[in-house]
């Protein structure tokens, strides 16, 4: 699939209204029925989508729906944003918040699990739904109350909380609001005196990347110090409107890195995350975080073991440089977070032996 084959379904639009985030969020795909003259190879569990996307509704913006390799079965954008018979037939025992994050919000919709810093969700509405998202829970009731109420909620909060000094806003995404209502949360946070850094937590330069605007950008270097965190799961949405995105936040000053789900059949194989890895790094996108996938309810079948994504990172930290290198981790509910997930193998361990003298003299 390309831009063409998805453009040419929109009777009157203009390339320029594709490079329009606003254009694009407009025309989502919400109904499988709406892309089944697409030449997309479905998976087996896949054909009767629509019947799924009444329990996890179906969001998919026509540049996301343009990375699909036509005919690719096992493709890691198929994988990712198409729904699955899987998400409401297995792993139904698994919870829907298994961080426990509904019970660790002193307000609403403010996270705080650790002492320095906390979660503030300022919507529930993403430009596309990632089948594998672990706060899926929300898609059904999309932005309960109102935004300023909130947003005022939060600013309370944060100004009787001296010891928060980082506030991460994410959602939902962030950047499904306009610039003006972006402009109202930073500057609603950055008005209380003990928040030092803001982070965002985006997926925009993987699903919509036309988001990026330079307007947005002037906005977002006005809050500096202020970290983005985005989410590639796979090379093939590592696009020339992606690494431009990035490009874009990083010449506003803005550090990107990246928080990577280890999905089974997307990115679980040493050479799609090497791929992944490098192709990151060669847009000045620093690898952060590997997530382990959490055991939330319709997401059990993009579960891997720990051990083969253990082994995987094993093999490739032999090989790669420490700049690709995410760490692999596991969040768990409560105070212990997000526990590395690493082992030494009985070869590195007799090496590290072999060199004992190295240590002795440096300890
Ligand atoms: S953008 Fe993030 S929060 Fe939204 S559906 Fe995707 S993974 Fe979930």
């Amino acid at each position: 699939m390309n831009k063409k084959i998805v453009l040419s379904s929109f009777k009157n639009a203009s390339s320029k209204d594709w490079g329009d985030w606003r254009w694009q969020l407009q025309n989502r795909f919400t109904k499988i029925s709406s892309i089944k003259h697409f030449p997309i190879k479905y998976f087996p569990n896949q054909i009767n989508a629509d019947k799924i996307a009444s329990v996890y509704p179906m969001a998919v913006t026509p540049y996301y729906l343009s990375l699909i390799q036509e005919d690719a079965s096992g493709d890691a954008i198929t994988a990712q944003c198409i729904p699955d018979m899987r998400e409401i037939t297995l792993g139904q025992k698994y919870p829907e918040d298994p961080l426990e994050e509904d019970s660790k919000m002193p307000v609403p919709k403010l996270i705080h699990r650790y002492t320095d810093r906390c979660l503030a969700l300022v919507t529930e509405v993403c430009a596309v739904h990632c089948r594998h998202c672990n706060r899926k829970r929300f898609w059904a009731k999309p932005n309960s109350g109102n935004f300023k109420t909130r947003l005022g909620g939060f600013i309370r909060y944060l100004e009787k909380s001296p010891q928060i000094r980082e506030v991460i806003i994410s959602g939902g995404d962030p950047l499904i609001y306009d610039d003006e209502k972006l402009e109202i949360i930073l500057a609603g946070i950055k008005t209380v005196q003990n928040v030092e850094i803001i982070r965002i937590g985006s997926r925009m330069p993987a699903v919509m990347p036309m988001r990026i605007t330079k307007t947005l950008c002037r906005i977002l270097k006005r809050y500096r110090p202020l970290w983005f965190n985005t989410q590639f799961n796979s090379p093939a949405e590592l696009t020339a409107d992606a690494a431009r995105a990035c490009n874009m936040l990083q010449e506003a000053g803005i550090p990107v890195s990246n928080q990577s789900v280890l999905i089974k059949g997307v990115n679980d194989s040493e050479d799609k995350m090497r791929a992944l890895l490098y192709g990151l790094q060669k847009i000045s996108v620093r690898p952060y975080y590997l997530f382990h996938c959490e055991p939330v309810k319709g997401c059990w079948h993009f579960r891997t073991s720990i051990e083969s994504g253990i082994k995987m990172m094993e093999n490739l930290r032999r090989e790669c440089s420490g700049l690709a290198l995410p760490q692999y981790v596991a969040d768990i509910p409560g105070k212990a977070g997000k526990i590395p997930l690493v082992s030494i193998s009985s070869s590195t361990k007799a090496q590290m032996h072999k060199y004992q003298y190295f240590f002795d003299n440096f300890t």
